[in-house]
């Protein structure tokens, strides 16, 4: 994406530029290295829909950057700007967030140039199942060679149709469902997929907030409580990360980055009616509750203890990283800060809780899913019997509530059984992920205090993953 600023390497040469800071304090054996560093494939696929009476071709991609571990994983995006360079910088940072989270996956990217909102739903319908059966048609979605999942511009609704066009193609894959994750939940998703990501974003703050002396690294003291935060886009990530900060951890959501300009105000502003507002409006512009700048990119330099870019890649950048004040910044995007302004931001001594971390929640909780179904048994199942005490709490707390209730409520023992199935899976999902997001953390901050040469998260991160695959080439054989 054309969005790296001028005089900037690509973002897969910023992408690049950062696993090189790694790999220079590591000791691979030679070649592997570039074994590791380079993009295995990238397809693409240039197909025509019939669309309002003519037809519409499109460009879509599919990168895969490394096969240490199949399935390979990763998003499929939606955007006009999406191209090869962009896919294989997502591709090559899932490679790395899979490593570092151990989810067993190789990375994997795609990316379809269109602009969603420029087209009505059942449209919309055609152009996923037509790029989904050139993909599938080689392999390129399979649950056992390459898993993709909702990235910006896509969701559940796009992985619905994916998931239904694969099974199409392979009415005999027992295992079809698990060729997509992300899916509703009603057609073979997990519960808490879609904040998953954002859900990730909150963790991994509590967790650095664990660590006094890393919250004092970063030039902050105390907890979460309080901190004044602000998000760039409310989109997913940025929408259920801000949401959680602010709803259960005592954050202070003090700005929001949109499209159209930024809101600031330092008592605080509620993301929920934020979001609301977008929906009906199309964007942040004459928000009552807040200050509106026109000037989105202006507020990203403002005065916060959090900055949370949530949306593009490449928004930090050599121009202004020198006049960001945020000490503390974590990247719910992929590849928010340019290899450029990383350098400046280390000098200046903010701390930046890296990406390929940071975002890694959607990735975990679609392995979660993508085990779900090749298990063929309710996620959780196994948990059951110890967690009966419990539920047997619930069943008569929503007993009582009937009781109380009488007609307005008339709960069957259909939804009283299915909101207990939902209830537990939401939970182990939730466990699985602060568990997991609480050890890679954990991997990290043992490079970050015990190696001297080791002065930042991001290179602690990298070394943490590029060692894991590593290791699996050793094992495995090229
Ligand atoms: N697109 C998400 C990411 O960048 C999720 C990938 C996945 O769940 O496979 O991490």
């Amino acid at each position: 994406m054309n969005v790296m600023p001028q005089n900037e390497p690509t973002f897969r040469e910023s992408v690049d530029i950062m696993y090189n800071r790694a790999v220079a304090l590591m000791d691979l054996p030679p070649g592997l290295e570039e074994k590791i560093r380079v993009c295995n494939a990238t397809y693409t696929v240039r197909f025509g829909v019939r669309l309002r009476g003519k037809v519409e071709t499109f460009t879509g991609y599919r990168s895969v950057h490394s096969e240490h571990m199949e399935p390979v994983k990763g998003g499929i995006r939606y955007a006009l700007a999406v191209d090869q360079d962009e896919v294989e910088a997502l591709a090559a940072l899932m490679t790395y967030k899979c490593a570092l989270v151990e989810t067993p996956f190789g990375g994997s990217k795609g990316g379809l140039c269109v602009d969603p909102t420029k087209w009505e739903e059942h449209e919309l319908e055609q152009i996923t199942r037509r790029f989904a059966y050139e993909l599938a048609k080689r392999d390129l979605i399979n649950p056992s060679q390459n898993v993709p999942a909702p990235d910006m511009g896509t969701g559940e609704r796009e992985m619905a149709w994916i998931a239904d066009q694969y099974r199409r193609m392979n009415t005999t894959d027992i295992n079809a469902a698990a060729c997509v994750t992300g899916k509703p939940p009603h057609a073979g998703g997990i519960q808490g997929r879609v904040e998953a990501t954002g859900r990730g974003v909150e963790y991994a703050l509590r967790e650095f907030f664990r660590e006094p002396e890393d919250v004092k690294k970063a030039g902050l003291s105390g907890s979460l409580d309080g901190k004044r935060v602000i998000v760039q886009g409310l989109g997913n990530v940025g929408y259920h990360a801000a949401k959680f900060l602010s709803e259960e951890d005592g954050c202070k959501v003090i700005g929001i980055i949109e499209r159209d300009g930024a809101l600031l105000n330092e008592a605080g502003i509620d993301v929920e009616t934020v979001r609301q507002w977008i929906m009906k409006h199309g964007g942040v512009s004459n928000y009552p509750d807040a200050t509106h700048h026109a000037d989105g990119n202006k507020v990203l330099e403002a005065d916060c203890d959090i900055l949370i870019p949530a949306a593009l890649e490449g928004v930090i950048n050599l121009q202004n990283a020198p006049r960001i004040k945020a000490p503390l910044i974590i990247e719910a995007a992929n590849g928010p800060v340019t290899a450029g302004a990383d350098d400046v931001l280390r000098e200046k001594g903010t701390v930046i809780i890296p990406d390929l971390y940071a975002n890694a929640g959607g990735v975990t909780v679609s392995y979660f899913e993508w085990v779900k179904n090749l298990s063929h048994i309710r996620f959780g199942r196994m948990q059951r019997r110890q967690e009966e005490a419990r539920h047997e709490l619930i069943v008569r707390e929503l007993e009582r509530l009937d009781d109380k209730m009488g007609d307005a409520w008339s709960m069957s023992p259909d939804f009283k059984r299915k909101y207990m199935r939902g209830a537990d899976e939401l939970e182990l999902v939730r466990s699985g992920l602060d568990d997991t997001m609480r050890t890679a953390f954990q991997a990290m901050r043992e490079k970050w205090h015990g190696r001297s040469d080791v002065n930042d998260l991001r290179t602690a991160g990298f070394i943490t993953a590029i060692e894991r695959v590593a290791k699996s080439y050793a094992a495995k054989g090229l």
